[in-house]
């Protein structure tokens, strides 16, 4: 996702656009399938002010039985995009995207998949009650309950046992 600097005039400029794969970098375009962007940037104080709206589709999976689930996520976002200056690399403000003075284009692809990545679940489920898989024998309990006997024993608990028993 690239905005070219000679295209935005002084003032607001609206941008609104579909997004895919190759608008992320590659470890958050694995999972995302489709979405769109609502930009506005207002080129004002030798600054661009990017804020928007994302609306991304994600394929992910189950985290307890690996069923394949989709998620939509709502991400408004604000960043600035200003030219580097002398001493800059000494504070790393993570919403201010530098370019160089040569620079053509803006690439939105790193503030927009830090975006993702922060918002995307650690641990979906496809269903709140999912029972994900059996430890034991390894069947989909969602599917069909099965009679194994789970040690449902934590190690630390053994380990706190044993310091118990410690004459
Ligand atoms: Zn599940
Ligand atoms: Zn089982």
């Amino acid at each position: 996702m690239k905005i070219e600097i000679s295209s935005l005039k002084p003032g607001e400029n609206r941008i609104a656009t579909a997004l895919s794969k190759e608008d992320f970098r590659p470890d958050i375009a694995a999972n995302v399938s489709g979405g769109s962007l609502d930009l506005t940037v207002d080129n004002r104080d030798e600054s661009l002010y990017f804020t928007g709206q994302m609306t991304v589709t994600l394929d992910l999976e189950c985290s307890r039985c690996l069923k394949k689930l989709t998620r939509e996520l709502d991400l408004p976002f604000s960043f600035v995009a200003r030219e580097k200056a002398e001493g800059d690399d000494e504070d790393v403000d993570l919403n201010v995207v530098p370019y160089e003075a040569g620079d053509k284009e803006i690439d939105l692809s790193p503030p927009l998949s830090e975006e993702v990545a922060v918002n995307t679940p650690m641990a979906p489920v496809c269903r709140e009650d999912c029972r994900g898989f059996c430890p034991v024998c390894g069947g989909n309990r969602n599917k069909k309950a099965c009679s194994c006997k789970e040690e449902a024993r934590n190690p630390v608990w053994d380990e706190l046992l044993k310091l118990k028993r410690r004459p």
